[in-house]
Formats: structure tokens, sequence, C-alpha cells
């Protein structure tokens, strides 16, 4: 796991503006993601998860502490013993990319959810309704 020291901020979000987090690290696994929070403690740091940037307004000042930025990306699905198809993805999957999938399983239910931007672990924060 690579912890980046004054990153710039301004290019993960949509609206391009702030300063630069004092610690970054993008993590891809959970292991990475546990490792960067006990990191973020052992140094006293505020920690803030970072997802696509696309609900978020960085302060010129930047952020003093651990950007975590999800990176993990794996996708899966399965049709359960009911009928029903469970698609399990990873935090940092792009949410159009999910609803993709969906359509392309022939599944319904989020193709309305179609063209919001974000990540599906910033979707359930963020509770995305269209
Ligand atoms: C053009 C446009 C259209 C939009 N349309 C809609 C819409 O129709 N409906 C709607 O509800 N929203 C809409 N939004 C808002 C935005 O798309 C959603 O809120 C989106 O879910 C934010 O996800 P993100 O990954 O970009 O989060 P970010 O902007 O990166 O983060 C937003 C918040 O979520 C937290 N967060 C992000 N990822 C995680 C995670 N993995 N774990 C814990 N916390 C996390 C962050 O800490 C932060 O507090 C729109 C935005 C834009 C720019």
């Amino acid at each position: 796991m690579l912890i980046r020291e004054h990153v710039p901020l301004a290019p993960l979000t949509t609206l391009g503006v702030g300063g630069s987090a004092r610690y970054f690290v993008e993590a891809r696994s959970e292991a990475e993601v546990i490792e960067a929070v006990k990191f973020a403690r052992a140094q006293d740091l505020p920690l803030f998860v970072l997802g696509g940037g696309s609900n978020l307004v960085v302060a010129d000042a930047g952020f003093p502490g651990l950007v975590l930025k999800i990176g993990i990306t794996d996708a899966s699905h399965f049709t359960a013993p009911s009928g029903s198809v469970v698609f399990t993805a990873g935090a940092g999957l792009d949410w159009d990319a999910l609803v993709a999938r969906t359509v392309e399983a022939d599944c319904a239910g989020l193709e309305c959810l179609s063209g919001i931007p974000g990540t599906v672990g910033g979707t359930p924060v963020q509770n995305v309704g269209a």
C-alpha cells in the first residue's frame, strides 16, 4: 500500500476545486482499507473516505488528514434459489457501470438510476434516489 503526501484533490472531484490531502491512499482490497485506517489511527489523523468525488466540495486549505480512496472494483452476480439475481460490487466500482451490468444481465430495477455519477460505495451514503 502506497501512502502519498500532499496529493491534489481537485482532479478527484467533479467540481475540480480545492486543495491537497496531507496523506492519500487508494486502497484496492479490504486488507488495504484496514491498513489505511490503522495508519490514520496510529498517527491520530482525521480520516476521509473518498468515492467518485461527485458530491464533494474540497476546501482550498485541503484536508489535514488521510484521504482514503476506495479502489475496490470487483463485481459478480448469481441467481438465488428463489430466482432473484443477487449482485455484489466493490465500493469503488463506478455506479453507472453496475447499472449497465444489471441491464446486460437482463435484470430490471436499477436502470432508472443510470447516468448518476459516483461510486457504488458512495451510493448508500448519499441515498441515490434519481
Ligand atoms: C450531475 C450530477 C447528477 C447527480 N444526480 C443525482 C441523483 O439523481 N440522485 C442522487 O441521489 N444523487 C445525485 N448526484 C449526487 C452524487 O452522484 C451521489 O450523491 C453519489 O452517490 C456520490 O457518490 P461518490 O462516490 O461520488 O461520493 P463522494 O462525492 O466521493 O463522497 C460523498 C460522501 O460519501 C462518502 N463516501 C463515498 N464513498 C464512501 C464509501 N465507500 N464508504 C463510506 N462513505 C463514502 C464521502 O465520505 C462523502 O461524505 C448527482 C451528482 C451530479 C454531479
